[in-house]
C-alpha cells in the first residue's frame, strides 16, 4: 500500500535504523522504544493486521519470530528474556495497520500487559 508507513519505510522513503532485511521480512528500532531493545519485525508483504492472514502467510509469519529470535541472539537477550507482541486492533492498541512483531526485552516485563 503506497501510504502505508511501515511501507514507506520498507521502500526507504522513510529513514529508519535498520537492524536486518531480508527478501521477506525487515526489522528496525521502534521510533518510541518501550524496553532497552525494542524492534520491529515486519513483513516486507503488506498485510494490515493479524485478522487479515491468509494460509499462504504461515511461513511468513513463522520467519518474523525466527528474525525475532536471531536478533534477541545478536543482542545477547536470549537467554535473559525478551518478549514478542502483536498488538491486533483497538483493544490491543494498534496505531499502524502493518503486520509488525514488536521485539522487547533487556529489562524485566510485567504480567499480564497493561
Ligand atoms: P502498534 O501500536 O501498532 O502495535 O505499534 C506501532 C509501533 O510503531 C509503535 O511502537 C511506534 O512507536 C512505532 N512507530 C510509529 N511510527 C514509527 C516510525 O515512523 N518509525 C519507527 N521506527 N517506529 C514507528
Amino acid at each position: 500500500m503506497s501510504d502505508c508507513l511501515f511501507c514507506r519505510i520498507v521502500r526507504g522513503e522513510i529513514p529508519a535504523k535498520l537492524v536486518h532485511q531480508d527478501a521477506d521480512t525487515v526489522a528496525f528500532v521502534d521510533i518510541n522504544p518501550q524496553a532497552p531493545t525494542h524492534l520491529l519485525v515486519i513483513p516486507r508483504k503488506h498485510i494490515p493486521t493479524a485478522n487479515d492472514l491468509a494460509p499462504e502467510d504461515e511461513a511468513l509469519m513463522g520467519k518474523l519470530y525466527r528474525v525475532a529470535a536471531a536478533l534477541a541472539k545478536e543482542r545477547g537477550i536470549d537467554g535473559s528474556g525478551w518478549r514478542a507482541v502483536v498488538n491486533t486492533h483497538g483493544d490491543a492498541g494498534q496505531t499502524v495497520f502493518h503486520v509488525h512483531l514488536h521485539l522487547l526485552g533487556g529489562r524485566r516485563m510485567g504480567w499480564p500487559p497493561g
